[in-house]
């Protein structure tokens, strides 16, 4: 044996600058998380404050002294504000810079996050810009027309609309509200012509144009000629021939477009805002009254930090989002010699993606090298037993690859020989124990090779644990289980420490897609997460980010976990920890979750306890049992969903 080549334990010093390169928080969280020196994670929710730092593990263990079970959401009001500011203020500066003649007049589509403290502030941060509100639903408009109060924002709707969503919207311009209702199909035209006859209001009208221009993702088909909603050009002129011909020409004031969400790629905003701009001047050219042109969402979120046009990811930056729109219209409309139009923009995920988090603990390891068998020499055992000891035994950086090859060989041979009859069960435990151990200690000493070959490479996925973590994929992540979204996954403490496991996440549904295998890899995605050793008797917590936008209220009732406990961090500088819990919303009560699959809880809790009568009536059980029975199945009623 090559002594020089023994092998020793592996240096675990680890710095916060080699947890960032594994977790990327520096490239995925716009600058409002970091990693801690104490290795906790922080979070920085003022992008004007950077000093102000609220370190995420003190939230936890404020959570955790007033009883809040986890999972649960740690929304960040001061993201939401920030986001909406930087929003604004950049549209606000670039306009300035490009001495452009309109004003920008975002909204917030409501779909998004449709939570009524996220909107209230939303519509607080956006007061001093008119920042509005977009509706795709009659119960979005009706939320809208309730909280959006600033009488100087838009409320833009979209989505396809019904006698009563148009009657609702007519109401809204009767109270004053600056509504404008977007045509995406022409039927709705010749309806909304007749009701604002009836109710003599001049409503405000926005056409949606079906772009030739591809956007670029997962979303693509939102555009194009086949897309679901929108006019193509001839249905916009039909549409201007009709309102001039019922006397509401005037009324027509906006152009909107929305080629998808998460546009991955510069390119297609570049495309999308000259196709609209030239649709624009012409419609002014022809005497067409507009003043405000939409652009719709797509801004995208960086969500794996990579910067690319990945489907995770974007190439650009929120500045260069803005100038593309901005200098695109200036420079068409100087060129046609036509007055800039005010712009609107409808970013949603953008806006709410950061604000919000699942916090989870992980509650158990499955391991695929589990079981331990004592491999001891026994006299007499199966020579290929001995020659896996030997390889064992004889291990060294040198021998690497040839003893990977030669133990996968001699399992096989140890299975084979299993079939035949002429291997006992012991002996495979053997076998398998010391392949596993093997394989273990390759692995941890892999780095010390120069060069490592191809196939050693796959041992670390062979040898990744699945992480058992507290919460269902489907309510909290659902994009990551629907359309291979990436979110960015990071512990919350302990990131001064090596993280030494290679793992994957599966969550508590008994459904075998409840887990999360793709994660922020070096170049693509990957399908492990280095996490640290699970300590006996210590909390492992984990958290989800960038979860705000979508997933926060696209969950489902999948194995009826429903939702998560919710708290509400609001900083604040005076206080040492420099935060404080605004709020705490409780999640889903088994019997909540029940109640709507349309089960009574108050009749099922009786039905036990007549079964536990009877028991009880038998002997079989005593009285005083019976009413702990009873209470016990109460309480687990009245409780969290979610493991304890
Ligand atoms: C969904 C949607 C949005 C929001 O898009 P984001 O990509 O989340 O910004 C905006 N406008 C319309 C019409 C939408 O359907």
């Amino acid at each position: 044996m090559n002594k020089a080549n023994s092998l020793k334990t592996p240096s675990n010093a680890w710095s916060i600058e080699q947890s960032e390169q594994i977790y990327r928080v520096n490239r995925w969280s716009n600058g409002y998380f970091e990693i801690g020196e104490n290795g906790n994670l922080h979070a920085i929710p003022r992008y004007d404050q950077p000093k102000l730092k609220i370190d995420l593990r003190e939230i936890i263990d404020e959570m955790s002294s007033m009883g809040i079970q986890f999972p649960a959401v740690i929304r960040f009001h001061d993201i939401l504000r920030s986001q909406v500011e930087l929003l604004n203020k950049t549209f606000r500066h670039t306009i300035e810079e490009a001495q452009y003649e309109g004003k920008y007049l975002g909204v917030f589509p409501v779909k998004v996050n449709q939570m009524r403290e996220v909107i209230e502030e939303i519509v607080s941060a956006g007061a001093r810009f008119d920042y509005g509100l977009e509706a795709g639903s009659k119960p979005e408009l009706i939320a809208a027309l309730a909280y959006n109060t600033n009488k100087n924002s838009l409320t833009i709707l979209n989505g396809y609309k019904d006698e009563e969503y148009l009657r609702l919207a007519l109401l809204g311009l009767k109270i004053n509200r600056k509504i404008v209702i977007v045509i995406e199909k022409f039927t709705e035209l010749v309806k909304l012509v007749e009701l604002a006859k009836e109710l003599n209001v001049k409503p405000v009208i926005g056409l949606r144009v079906k772009m030739m221009v591809k956007g670029r993702g997962k979303w693509e088909s939102s555009s194009g000629e086949r897309a679901k909603f929108g006019l193509s050009i001839a249905e916009i002129i039909n549409a201007v021939t009709l309102l001039e011909k019922e006397g509401f020409e005037d009324s027509i004031k906006l152009l909107h477009f929305h080629i998808g969400s998460q546009l991955t790629d510069i390119r297609a905003i570049k495309e999308a805002v000259q196709e609209a701009s030239i649709v624009y001047t012409q419609l002014i050219k022809q005497g067409v009254p507009l003043q405000y042109v939409d652009v719709g969402g797509g801004l995208a979120v960086d969500y794996d930090g990579s910067q690319s046009t990945n489907d995770s990811s974007c190439n650009y930056s929120l500045e260069e989002y803005v100038s593309d729109i901005v200098y695109g219209f200036k420079q068409s409309c100087d060129l046609a010699g036509v007055p800039h139009p005010n712009i609107v923009s409808e970013s949603g995920r953008a806006m709410t993606a950061h604000h919000s988090c699942v916090v989870t603990k992980v509650i158990g390891e499955i391991q695929p090298n589990g079981k331990k068998f004592n491999t001891n020499k026994a006299t007499g055992e199966h020579i290929i037993v001995s020659n896996m000891r030997e390889l064992e035994s004889d291990l060294t950086t040198d021998n690497f690859h040839e003893t990977y090859n030669d133990i996968a060989q001699l399992k096989e041979q140890a299975l084979s020989a299993f079939k035949l009859g002429i291997f006992t069960l012991e002996e495979l435990a053997k076998i398998e124990t010391m392949y596993w151990r093997i394989l273990n200690n390759i692995q941890s000493h892999l780095h010390d090779l120069d060069f490592i070959p191809e196939e050693l490479n796959d041992i670390s996925e062979m040898l990744s644990s699945q992480y058992l973590a507290n919460f269902s994929v489907f309510q909290s992540a659902v994009d990551s289980w629907a359309i291979d979204q990436v979110l960015p996954i990071v512990p919350i403490s302990r990131l001064n420490e090596k993280p030494t496991k290679q793992c994957s996440l599966v969550d508590i549904t008994c459904d075998s897609d409840g887990k999360i295998d793709k994660f922020i890899g070096d170049e693509t995605v990957a399908k492990n997460i280095p996490l640290h050793k699970l300590i006996d008797n210590e909390d492992y917590f984990i958290g989800l980010f960038l979860t705000g936008a979508y997933q926060d209220v696209m969950g489902d009732m999948h194995n009826l976990f429903g939702r998560l406990n919710e708290v509400h961090i609001v900083s604040y500088d005076d206080d040492p920890k420099d935060f404080y819990i605004e709020e705490v919303i409780k999640g889903s009560s088994v019997e909540h979750v029940l109640s709507t699959m349309q089960y009574t809880p108050a009749i099922m809790a009786q039905m036990i306890k007549k079964e536990i009568d009877k028991q009880i009536q038998r002997g079989k059980i005593k009285p005083r049992e019976g009413v702990h029975l009873i209470d016990f199945y109460e309480d687990c009623l009245n409780g969290y969903t979610y493991l304890k």
